[in-house]
């Protein structure tokens, strides 16, 4: 399939200038309406800036920002250091006169996908226009930028944090007499900067503050990626209000959140991992240095269930008639692209009985093999850390819920229910403390574009995980799992090196997996090869049929983490839509995890990873942070000729297969591809030898992985009386179905391409943006 490159629209803006200001907490409140496919509500932004920030953006390790020193030049009007060329000369007139006061604030600009001239228009904003726009004209107020798509904002005001009763108690003196704002800046500051074990505390006010009266309006303006807000006369991001309320409501068709049904075709809606993440949800600071704490209250209709990214197991308070209301929060600080929400009429799903089985199961009381010698160090900035806390620490299974239509109960309590616990418990002996508290699983509706996706508490999965035996949705759990540790808690500081996610979950969930059955370290490793050789298979294909720029892991090279001085910067290839169906990323980094550890000795990485866990754990991270640690952290006589530099020169900054996996597979093939396949087909006959209770299990794992094979072979030998089957299966499994429309159209057999067109028809207008774009593509 061609590949349509085109950067100005392939790579994704964002745009909030966090050099200047960081938000340090979100208060949402929304109401849901189904009828109108609408969210509407506020949200309330408390910020941090100047000094304080300073201090602690110093306290993470961030030796690529050598720009934040910029934030202690705020009252300094700078030159525009742009890092977009942009010879466009602005009107600041012109700008100025663009501002709206509140009202008619909805200019929409949103425009379509392809809309070029507001693309340019938009990357070029970035700290060019503003900062030019400051720096030329009498008009030198500080200017907020938030990343902000597809909504309508209706009002912006400065909330009056100082009418709040009792607030004075956050302050140094102890009756508010004059009230301006320095002090109402003054009281955010003190309440953002609340100690760790005042987090309750802290919870409160920052409710109570979000409902306080406004004190006068602000003036801002929308383009396609962002809004922009700014006081007349604040000159400096300290002078700037430091909580602000956003009057907002989405889009129907905004690409943060997926309206449609659920399998008992019941409405439902969710956030699905859109590469624009949430800024069509809500206006935030989306780059992923601005870490944040939220508190949620969502109101849906009563037969509404509202799941959310938040640390409490929440429950609905009922309102008026009909109507119910969800909260939820964290008090760890996150990622805005990290939050996540659905609201459906789903059931929690519970075991029919607490029958036991033959994997590992909550029983254990013994001492987890983890290393604890590592608590109470924590790098990261101060919140109430489960890593700190010595009941958490030991608890290998963190409460969960189950949710899903009613119509998949008896799946759900097959497979899914029964696995939740010993994959929690496999990834704890693994990894050590649950970063997270607590956990939901929601099977997402048929639509979902992948067949997993992980969050703060909450897991998605997707329906196909469901079908037969446990091997897929154990495997997949397991890969979510593993998320709370790479992906969550350790992030990735540049998006590009999504590797450090993606890869970490690959290689992890074999290991999770492994431990979860029980199997022994022979079997384990049998299993684990054959993993290798489907995952080899599937690079080596990928390789073949992929732009050459896009198999790199490491793109940014010495430039990662790099922003520009407002702290805005560029994703590459971030809305590329072919990108989300591109397995490099995981499969390059699950071989160079699997090639680390099998160098250092399973023992030596995996007790290495919960060190780097226990030092990494609620920051961001480069590449190079974990390379280095391990490389100091392993005996010279094991190291060898690794060093930081060769291994992004063989693995991370170069595409196709890397040399020294080349290397040791073509070392393995002396026997070639016929020991593989022999030693395959001897499993297989030894397993189906043994009879016992495993037996009824394997038989459908069999006919699992054989429905999926199934479809290939309908296709290949043009068995038309099957063709339902296949027709079936696009519909059902749409999220692993996308490569079926491929072999259809390839055959250049009418009727088959009959039947992709057919499937289509059916499914496009539920199927997300990024799959649809994708299979229209080969379609017509
Ligand atoms: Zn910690």
């Amino acid at each position: 399939m061609d590949t349509k490159l085109d950067p100005s629209r392939d790579d994704l803006p964002l745009m909030a200038n966090t050099s200047h200001i960081l938000v340090k907490h979100y208060v949402l409140d929304l109401d849901v309406d189904f009828e109108s496919q609408i969210i509407e509500g506020t949200i309330v932004l408390f910020f941090e800036s100047g000094n304080r920030f300073q201090k602690q953006s110093g306290s993470t390790k961030e030796p690529c920002r050598s720009e934040s020193n910029e934030a202690c030049r705020f009252r300094m009007p700078e030159p525009c250091h742009s890092p977009v060329t942009d010879t466009r000369t602005f009107s600041s007139k012109t700008r100025s006169n663009d501002f709206t006061i509140c009202g008619k604030g909805e200019k929409d600009t949103s425009g379509k996908d392809g809309n070029h001239d507001n693309w340019e228009q938009a990357s070029g904003i970035s700290s060019s226009k503003y900062c030019c726009d400051t720096g030329n004209h009498g008009s030198e107020d500080f200017l907020l930028v938030l990343d902000c798509c597809d909504l309508s904002v209706l009002k912006v005001e400065e909330v009056d944090v100082a009418a709040v009763p009792g607030i004075e108690k956050l302050t140094r003196s102890p009756k508010l007499t004059v009230v301006s704002e320095e002090l109402r800046n003054q009281i955010v500051c003190e309440l953002v900067t609340l100690p760790a074990d005042r987090w309750r505390e802290q919870l409160d006010y920052y409710a109570r503050c979000s409902q306080a009266p406004g004190c006068g309006e602000l003036l801002f303006d929308t383009d396609t990626w962002s809004l922009q807000i700014r006081k007349t006369g604040a000159q400096t991001a300290t002078d700037f209000p430091h909580a602000i309320r956003i009057r907002y409501s989405t889009k129907p068709q905004g690409r943060s959140v997926t309206w449609t049904s659920d399998q008992s075709g019941r409405p439902c809606v969710y956030t699905m991992g859109s590469p624009i993440n949430n800024r069509a949800l809500f206006p935030c600071q989306e780059p992923p240095v601005a870490m944040s704490t939220w508190q949620a209250t969502v109101r849906a209709a009563a037969s509404f269930v509202v799941l959310m990214s938040g640390e409490n197991s929440a429950k609905p308070t009922q309102l008026r008639e009909g109507c119910s209301s969800w909260h939820y929060y964290v008090t760890m600080p996150m990622p805005a692209s990290t939050f996540t929400i659905a609201v459906g009429s789903w059931t929690e799903m519970k075991p029919e009985t607490c029958s036991s089985n033959d994997l590992a199961a909550e029983r254990s009381l013994s001492p987890s093999e983890a290393d604890f010698r590592y608590v109470g160090i924590c790098g990261h900035m101060e919140y109430p850390c489960r890593f700190q806390n010595p009941s958490a620490t030991t608890q290998e299974i963190i409460p969960h819920r189950v949710f899903a239509p009613v119509c998949l109960k008896a799946a759900c309590q097959e497979t899914l229910l029964q696995l939740v616990p010993p994959c929690l418990s496999a990834a704890h002996r693994v990894l050590g403390t649950h970063p997270f508290s607590r956990l939901d699983i929601l099977i997402v509706p048929g639509n979902f574009p992948s067949l997993g996706m992980a969050s703060p508490h909450i897991i998605f999965l997707s329906q196909s995980v469901l079908t037969g035996n446990s091997h897929l949705c154990g495997t997949r759990l397991c890969h979510e799992i593993a998320h709370a540790w790479f992906g969550l808690a350790i992030g990735a500081r540049d998006w590009t090196e999504e590797w450090l996610s993606e890869g970490f979950a690959t290689h992890l969930e074999d290991v999770f997996w492994a431990k979860a059955q029980q199997l022994d370290p022979h079997e384990a490793q049998e299993q684990q090869e054959l993993k290798a050789c489907l995952r080899w298979c599937r690079l080596q294909d990928e390789v073949r049929n992929s732009p050459e720029e896009m198999q790199v892991l490491r793109p940014n090279k010495e430039k990662t983490g790099h922003v520009s001085d407002s702290g805005s910067s560029v994703v590459k290839h971030g809305l590329n839509p072919e990108k989300v169906f591109m397995q490099v990323h995981y499969l390059k980094g699950y071989f160079l995890l699997r090639f680390l550890a099998q160098r250092l000795g399973d023992d030596t990485y995996f007790a290495f990873l919960r060190k780097f866990v226990h030092t990494f754990h609620g920051q961001l991270i480069l590449s190079q942070d974990f390379l280095q640690m391990l490389l100091e952290n392993i005996p010279e006589e094991k190291r060898l000729e690794l060093s930081v530099e060769n291994i992004f020169r063989d693995w991370l900054e170069s595409s196709g297969i890397p040399q020294p996996l080349q290397r040791e597979r073509q070392a393995g093939a002396e026997c070639g591809l016929a020991r593989q396949v022999s030693v395959e087909v001897e499993k297989w006959i030894r397993m189906n030898r043994r009879p016992r209770k495993r037996k009824r299990r394997e038989t459908e794992q069999v006919f699992e992985k054989v429905r999926h094979r199934w479809c290939e072979l309908i296709i290949k030998h043009k068995y038309t009386k099957a063709y339902k089957d296949v027709e079936r299966f696009l519909q059902e499994d749409q999220a692993m179905g996308i490569y079926l429309y491929g072999e259809l159209m390839v055959s250049e057999d009418s009727r088959q391409q009959q039947v992709a067109r057919r499937c289509f028809e059916l499914t496009k207008e539920q199927m997300d943006r990024s799959s649809a774009q994708v299979v229209a593509e080969m379609l017509f």
